[in-house]
């Protein structure tokens, strides 16, 4: 039974999509990009490196970990780069391929249809059979059932949710019962506002909420690709059951290629299975629509129908017009993507792994100790931003040989903060300026990077200022 009566979307009131189940090339490549994404999803939080975690969002220390390093709030400018090249990348892509993101990627494409979709079919059943027990009246079995389905979900959202904050909190401490209230406060926030997808937002959050999906049409121009239906070669449709007549074009090996056109007839049955597998509850026939998120299951509903007739599928993944790689609007998404990128990598280059700012501590610019020797108090604060821990040394340049100075080496934990008074002393004999250059370098002996900072000397001296 694929459409007993029609699921497709009112334009005033929401009608029940029930999708029907498809297998084909696209929903394995659907399949292995989900899985991969889910892979990346549930693993990455519970990596470390060195002690630290691999990447983790640490909002109330304001810190992010990635890949060894660790980002502060000083790093604001890495973060806005990262966003710009997460935002560019998107625009880029989009230009390009329309929306594959939402077809392939999206976390709620991936776990809608490998998750809840395929639990509501276990417990449900296929669309026919869901359709029509929707419309019967309740009874033990139906309760039941939806029971079972939403306990389900609710599974699954605490998990996904769980999972989410696990890249905030960490996966140790959150799944440990070690994570703070906020956490699990998120935790239950999330669960909900996932469970309420799940259970019966989905494909409205793409049609009325999802940021990228209002705003993808103005990336995507009639070179971008999208899904479509080659009304040239289905229209006008027959009714199920008619032989097919061939036309031009039609034995073409992929479902990319269109072209040609049927004799009288088209080559459209009329099946709706196209309809009938669509999540978002569109019909491609009509044209292309918004609500379309490229997923392409009416690609593979289409394909074997068209295949039983020597023919390619009607629904394809093309272009408005004829699609070019280098035009005004992918040269500009991708100068900006590719200068982002470049300004972040030579700004990570130079980025140094220790953290280190020396300023006078409070009180007088200078002391003339008993033995007069002039004497100038600072504060060092110091933070290894590393993925492991450090051996600091200390080391003056800028002063006379005979000045000294009163820092000992100190031993930092990854991601550890230390403040150091630096008491720095010249005898009186080298005093004449009244400013002295003045740099401390930090070496890390453990193999980090070494900076060095400059600052001035002051002394009751009377040349210059
Ligand atoms: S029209 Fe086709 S590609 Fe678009 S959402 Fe529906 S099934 Fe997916
Ligand atoms: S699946 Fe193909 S043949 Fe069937 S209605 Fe859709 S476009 Fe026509």
């Amino acid at each position: 039974m694929l459409v007993e009566e029609t699921d497709v979307k009112d334009a005033s009131t929401r009608a029940w999509v029930y999708p029907l189940s498809v297998k084909g090339r696209f929903q394995r490549l659907h399949r292995w990009s989900g899985l991969a994404l889910q892979a990346v999803l549930f693993v990455v939080p519970w990596l470390s490196l060195h002690g630290a975690p691999l990447v983790r969002i640490d909002i109330p220390a304001r810190r992010l970990y990635a890949f060894g390093s660790i980002f502060t709030a000083q790093d604001t400018v890495f973060l806005v780069l990262m966003g710009l090249f997460a935002a560019f990348s998107l625009f880029f892509f989009t230009s390009l391929f329309g929306r594959l993101w939402c077809g392939f990627a999206c976390p709620q494409t991936v776990f809608l249809e490998e998750w809840i979709r395929p639990i509501e079919r276990f417990i449900e059943g296929e669309r026919g059979v869901r359709m029509a027990r929707d419309k019967g009246a309740w009874s033990a079995e139906k309760i039941a059932r939806k029971a079972a389905k939403f306990t389900a979900f609710a599974g699954v959202a605490g998990l996904v949710a769980m999972v989410v904050v696990s890249w905030f909190a960490g996966a140790h401490a959150l799944w440990t019962g070690a994570a703070s209230m906020g956490a699990y406060g998120m935790v239950g926030i999330f669960s909900a506002v996932l469970f309420l997808d799940f259970a019966w937002f989905r494909e409205q959050f793409c049609n009325y909420v999802c940021p990228y999906a209002r705003f993808q049409g103005a990336l995507s121009d009639d070179e971008s690709l999208i899904v479509s239906y080659n009304a040239g070669r289905g229209e006008p449709r027959r009714a199920p059951g008619t032989k097919a007549v061939l036309g031009a074009g039609t034995l073409l090996s992929s479902s990319l290629a269109f072209g040609g056109e049927a004799a009288g007839t088209g080559a459209c049955i009329d099946c709706k299975k196209c309809v009938a597998v669509c999540p978002q509850g569109i019909d491609i026939r009509e044209g292309f629509q918004l609500e379309c998120i490229a997923c392409a299951r009416c690609i593979d509903a289409c394909e074997p129908i068209m295949a039983k007739n020597g023919q390619v599928s009607l629904i394809g993944y093309t272009s408005l017009s004829k699609s070019r790689w280098i035009r005004p609007r992918t040269v500009a998404y991708g100068g900006l993507l590719s200068a982002v990128g470049a300004a972040f990598l030579a700004l990570l280059a130079g980025r140094s792994e220790v953290q280190a700012t020396m300023n006078r501590a409070p009180g007088p610019l200078y002391v003339v100790d008993a033995d007069g020797w002039v004497r100038n108090t600072y504060l060092l604060r110091l933070t290894n931003n590393s993925a492991k821990a450090e051996h600091y040394t200390f080391s003056l340049g800028g002063l006379p040989a005979d000045a000294e100075a009163a820092l000992p080496p100190v031993d930092l934990a990854t991601d550890a903060s230390v403040v150091l008074p630096v008491i720095v002393r010249l005898p009186a004999g080298d005093v004449s300026s009244r400013t002295l250059a003045l740099s401390l370098t930090i070496d890390a002996q453990e193999g980090g990077d070494s900076i060095s900072l400059a600052t001035t000397f002051k002394t009751p001296g009377t040349d210059g200022t």
